[in-house]
């Protein structure tokens, strides 16, 4: 079930079934997990918060939709194109990447204090947040499952080399890793390195080709 509203429906589901299961019979077989605290208490503030009429269903699925798919990751593409066609923009970028990034239009929550990471030939940035799933919406929408999940978050920086390779991305030895681990206060962006033979592509096409994943540092950017 990967829908947001599926997601919190199964939740509400298997919490009610585990706490009638739990009352009516004692024994010791394994039971169906109940879904994480956070996710019960979400489903239980919605709920209540649709019930007292403060907010719509329908509102909140729009804003989900709007961070997931329609701002996602295409506004970090377009930030990453521009500094592969552009020297100047790309200085900006990598001193004060908040407001280069402000500069195309993409601010706001979750992105108030952006930096700006450059892969090169010799260092391979790969960003992580240990603590939560803390994640720069304005350039990359809405984090991805497994970047909230305990084993990419624990494993990046016990093993990022293997985390990499998971991702069917090769590092050579002579390549230093680094990294970066995201907090509430700073969220990371990944310039990946720009393939080679693009020179002759457009901004617009150099865009197609930048991926989410590229700019988290879990993959490069391929030629089309
Ligand atoms: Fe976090």
């Amino acid at each position: 079930m990967n829908t947001r509203r599926g997601f919190l429906a199964a939740a509400g589901g298997a919490a009610a079934g585990g706490s009638a299961h739990a009352a009516d019979h004692d024994h010791d077989h394994a039971h169906q997990a109940v879904p994480s605290d956070p996710t019960l208490r979400v489903k239980a503030l919605e709920s209540l918060l649709v019930e007292k009429g403060l907010v719509d269903r329908a509102a909140l699925d729009a804003l989900v939709d709007t961070y997931e798919n329609k701002i996602g990751p295409r506004n970090g593409a377009r930030v990453v194109a521009k500094a592969w066609t552009d020297p100047a923009y790309k200085q900006r970028l990598l001193t004060d990447a908040t407001s280069a990034i402000a500069e195309l239009g993409y601010s706001g929550n979750q992105g108030e204090n952006m930096v700006v990471l450059e892969n090169t030939p010799k260092v391979h940035n790969l960003v992580v947040c240990t603590l939560c799933s803390c994640y720069p919406w304005p350039v990359l929408g809405l984090p991805p499952v497994w970047y909230k999940s305990a084993p990419y978050r624990s494993r990046s920086v016990i093993d990022p080399r293997g985390v990499l390779k998971e991702f069917g991305t090769e590092v050579a030895e002579d390549v230093e890793v680094r990294v970066w681990d995201s907090t509430a206060d700073l969220r990371y962006l990944v310039l990946p390195e720009r393939p080679a033979g693009t020179e002759k592509l457009s901004e617009e096409e150099l865009t197609a080709l930048v991926t989410r994943d590229s700019m988290i540092g879990v993959a490069k950017v391929a030629r089309a």
